[in-house]
């Protein structure tokens, strides 16, 4: 069977398909129990336990923002209410597994009824209900299989980001999703872990399980049962690749010398090893939020001081840009709930938006950005997401002002912020093409989806269009506009990027040395005509082979 998918982390992997199944039959309506009520309460109650407590040591294995939501997990396994709910449907005469199931559903229900915040960890119950009636049924716990001898290609439905962030290199070849688009936070996790995978991938939940799969992390071809002569030479050129971009090295420029700046995106320290080992010369996006996620109340003030300062100490004399905490829509916070229920939270309460009804959580994150900084000699940029208007824009550059922060500038992630990008630049220092959320608004196209990725396509003319603004008008205002979203890590995008006018580049580290390579073999003048040839296409597949026409070595280099 051979399926198609998008490839959203370059690279090859092949091994037995692991596929993962997070759903665990419903026990029968009305199951009873044989012995005393007491017995099975107490089954209940100890399965409870055992899948906090499994919930609980993932969560320290895995470590960094993992660890937060499993533990918020944790809690909701053991939660009083919930067991409370759960002896009664006992008493009633329903087996525990069943009165497990209805105690949740309920809670599930409630929870969903709500919407927003709590809507969404309706799923993270059902995870948690399915665990427990696998322990109660003697059924094999949902969950990643323990390291064996082989690495495995984990194919799911979709992964959370907490299943990804406890992938390791090293237990997994590739991963296949069905759903996912290609700036969902999963695909990102999954390129800063530096694992080949593709997502949007229709049938691949079909896949037998333990056949053969080889995976292109960059074609975004899933391949079952290939033969060995295929893997070879999946592997071979693969490795020709990495062999001919591994050759160029130094900081970002084009052929003739033009600097652009080469950036990481990272989401905290744990991330800056390997966006130093990629030769990274600062950090582009430095995702705040994932020191809040998962959490009841936000970080301290030491706590978030030791992350700022250990990324700004890695990069002495470096740019470092720190994003302002980014919740709400797919990122929840259970400290900073939406006003109300909100029925489309990507057009809800997000961001700065956030920010303006609880600015106490934004001056007590500037103000650690602020001390940490202290006695660093990184050049500490400070912007904020999700901004539509240059008020919003004045607002937030006052507080870092009055925060004593040196250099403030905001995303442009809404269609709203391009088009005013002249207005927003006369209120900051910096502007941050964040093309994941752009095309998102741009094309009214949830990223979440994997039915809308060709509308998420970074290449689509009318992104490029709203890029080339903000820079242009960036570049009258004599400020810097980079591009940190995930359209920096595609080499070719990367040159037409910089031909649009893009002053750095951002992106997960496992992309820099291919996008170091594709632009030290094009002078300026050749990304510029691409960025035109792109712009002029009527559609996104085009606008990336009239683009590509322009940059001819990126075929000699395999990419
Ligand atoms: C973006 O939207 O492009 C971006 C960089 O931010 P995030 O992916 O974290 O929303
Ligand atoms: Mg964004």
């Amino acid at each position: 069977m051979n399926l198609r998918g998008v490839g959203v982390s370059p690279g090859i992997g092949h091994g037995p398909a692991y596929i993962l199944t997070t759903h665990v039959p419903e026990p029968p309506e009305g199951a009873t129990y044989a012995g005393e009520a007491d017995q099975e309460k107490e089954r209940a109650v100890s399965a409870l336990a055992q899948v906090a407590g499994e919930l609980e040591s993932r969560g320290d294995r895995a470590g960094g923002e993992a660890r937060e939501i499993l533990k918020a997990q944790a809690l909701m396994a053991e939660d009083p209410g919930l067991v409370v709910k759960i002896r009664a449907y006992i008493d009633r005469g329903l087996a525990a597994q069943r009165a497990v199931y209805e105690g949740f559903t309920k809670y599930r229900d409630v929870l969903a009824g709500v919407g927003g915040y709590l809507g969404e960890r309706a799923a993270d119950l059902d995870d948690v209900r399915d665990r427990v009636i696998a322990v109660l049924t003697g059924q094999v716990l949902p969950g990643l299989p323990a390291p064996g001898a082989e690495p495995y290609v984990l194919v799911a439905h979709d992964l959370a980001p907490a299943d990804t962030a406890l992938l390791s290199r090293t237990s997994v070849a590739a991963f296949v999703t069905e759903e996912g688009g290609p700036t969902s936070h999963t695909a990102i996790m999954a390129r800063a872990l530096g694992v080949p995978a593709v997502v949007a991938c229709a049938g691949a939940t079909r896949l037998e399980p333990g056949v053969q799969v080889l995976v292109d992390g960059t074609s975004g071809e899933v391949r079952a049962q290939p033969t060995e002569s295929d893997v070879a030479e999946a592997e071979s050129e693969a490795s020709a690749r990495l062999a001919a971009i591994s050759r160029i090295q130094g900081p970002g420029r084009t052929s003739d010398g033009f600097p652009v700046p080469l950036l990481a995106n990272i989401g905290g320290p744990g991330d800056l090893e390997a966006a130093l080992e990629a030769g990274a010369e600062g950090v582009g996006l430095f995702r705040t939020e994932f020191l809040y996620l998962g959490r009841r109340h936000p970080p301290q003030a030491q706590e978030q001081e030791d992350a700022y300062r250990a990324v700004l100490t890695a990069f002495p004399g470096g740019q470092v840009v720190v994003r302002t905490l980014d919740a709400g829509a797919d990122k929840p916070l259970a400290f900073l709930p939406p006003e109300a229920p909100e029925p489309n939270p990507a057009l809800g309460e997000r961001g700065l938006r956030l920010f303006r009804r609880h600015p106490e959580v934004m001056e007590a994150q500037l103000d650690a950005l602020a001390t940490a900084a202290v006695g660093t000699s990184a050049e500490l940029s400070v912007m904020a997401p999700m901004v539509s208007t240059a008020e919003e824009a004045e607002w937030f550059a006052e507080a870092c002002r009055a925060a004593d922060l040196p250099r403030a500038g905001v995303m442009i992630e809404v269609p709203a912020a391009a088009l005013r990008a002249q207005s927003l630049l006369a209120e900051v220092d910096f502007v941050s093409v964040g093309t994941n959320d752009l095309a998102q608004y741009c094309f009214a196209a949830d990223r979440e989806l994997g039915a809308l990725g060709e509308l998420q396509n970074p290449w689509q003319p009318a992104l490029l269009d709203l890029v080339a603004m903000a820079a242009s008008e960036a570049a009258d205002a004599g400020k810097p506009c980079g591009v940190c979203g995930e359209a920096a890590a595609d080499p070719a995008l990367a040159c037409v990027l910089t031909g649009l006018g893009a002053a750095t580049l951002s992106m997960t580290p496992a992309a820099l040395p291919a996008v170091r390579a594709a632009l030290a073999t094009h002078t300026l003048e050749q990304c510029r005509l691409a960025a035109q040839a792109a712009r002029a296409a009527p559609t996104a597949v085009l606008a990336r082979q009239e683009a590509r026409a322009h940059l001819p070595e990126l075929a000699s280099l395999g990419l």
